[in-house]
């Protein structure tokens, strides 16, 4: 496909879907498009910037006129869209932000992939000819589309949705149109939904790099209720790699999970943490422990999240190609190494939010 549009290629896990588009499609070009909120961040493709077949595109999804000069200019074959309101804690405090971005910016897209693609809506779901696929619609998702788990059990691609906060509800309300358009208009569509990813550029209002930074200035390390909800993690990298090899084999029509295999209770999470940074920081074993503190649990907090990824492993070998900890080390050697990189981003409005959220 010759012009893919990467919607919030400027955030966390967009950018490493960028690279990883970038490096491997010489002959495609890859169209970032980002209205640049505050997750989104240039600085996080500042090494592919000026390669020959990247380009950025300042545009929102909210605003279909922005979206259209985009279009017109590209006459875009496939869109891997990935923009949203991504934080459940703010969805919490403003869910309309969610709802807007999230569900109409994600139909905005869906109505001028409409527009401007030749779609037969006689290839409803399950019945897309892949051997003429000229156009693909991939919706990046989330495994909190399903709820919440008891102690045992995984979720499955069939599992039933089950939403609990307005983030999960709003990617819920996504998935569902993008499917509907796929059925009713014959939209070329792939759908994945992923587990808690963690990796470098990860904005720091998230578990791992705000633990990560708060040890190394000596905050407080929050944690929710008793510390005993659970996640599955998955290595960034290893995300933009699924991502890159659906969108390439993928049947279309398909729904994919994607995990790590890897659960973690966040209270163990963090402890992890401290002991690879004590290590790596020289300080004493377990003396960044001090650090952690309990706080008022967040409103309809999810128990626990698992996936089994089976069915990416099965039908096109995939697997996660490091280890929780492995991840981990590299993950804490890049903020080590990328200390401006933080800087920049937790200084102004997120210190506010910040301040207002945990202090
Ligand atoms: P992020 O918050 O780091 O990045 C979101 C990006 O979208 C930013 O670059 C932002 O500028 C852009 N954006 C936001 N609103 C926009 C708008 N109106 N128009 C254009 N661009 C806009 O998010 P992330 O953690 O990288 O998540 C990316 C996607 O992956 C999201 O759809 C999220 O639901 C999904 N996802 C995330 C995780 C995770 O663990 N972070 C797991 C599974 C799925």
């Amino acid at each position: 496909m010759k012009n893919i549009i990467i919607t919030g290629g400027a955030g966390f896990i967009g950018s490493h879907v960028v690279r990883e588009f970038v490096k491997n499609n010489p002959h495609s070009t890859i169209i970032n498009l980002d209205a640049l909120t505050y997750a989104g961040n240039l600085e996080n493709l500042k090494d592919i910037e000026n390669e020959p077949n990247y380009v950025f595109e300042k545009a929102d999804i909210t605003k279909p006129e922005e979206l259209r000069k985009v279009f017109e200019k590209y006459n875009p074959d496939a869109v891997i869209h990935l923009a949203a309101e991504s934080h459940v804690d703010r969805s919490i405090t403003d869910p309309m932000a969610f709802i807007n971005t999230n569900v109409n910016g994600t139909a905005n897209l869906l109505n001028l992939c409409k527009e401007f693609w030749t779609l037969n809506p006689d290839h409803t779901h399950g019945r897309f000819p892949d051997e003429k696929r000229t156009h693909l619609f991939y919706h990046v998702s989330t495994d909190e589309v399903y709820g919440s788990l008891g102690e045992t059990g995984f979720f499955l691609e069939t599992t039933s949705y089950d939403p609990q906060s307005p983030y999960s509800a709003s990617k819920a309300a996504s998935d569902h149109l993008v499917r509907a358009y796929g059925n009713t208009y014959g939209m070329p569509f792939i759908v994945s939904n992923c587990s808690n990813n963690y990796g470098p550029n990860h904005f720091p209002e998230k578990l791992i790099p705000l633990c990560i930074s708060n040890i190394i200035n000596e905050k407080p390390l929050p944690i929710y209720g008793d510390g005993r909800y659970t996640r599955d993690w998955l290595y960034v990298i290893d995300h933009a790699k699924a991502i890159h090899q659906i969108f390439n084999d993928a049947k279309t029509g398909e729904t994919y999970n994607i995990g790590g295999f890897n659960e973690w209770q966040n209270i163990d999470l963090v402890k992890e943490l401290i002991k690879q940074m004590d290590e790596k920081l020289g300080n004493p074993q377990g003396y960044s422990e001090k650090l952690i503190t309990y706080v008022k649990d967040r409103p309809g907090h999810d128990k626990r999240y698992a996936i089994d990824a089976t069915k990416l492993n099965k039908d096109l070998g995939w697997k996660p190609s490091v280890t929780f900890e492995q991840g981990l080390g590299k993950t804490i050697d890049w903020y080590l190494e990328n200390k401006e990189w933080l800087e920049h981003v937790t200084s102004g409005d997120y210190q506010k939010y910040y301040e207002g959220q945990y202090n």
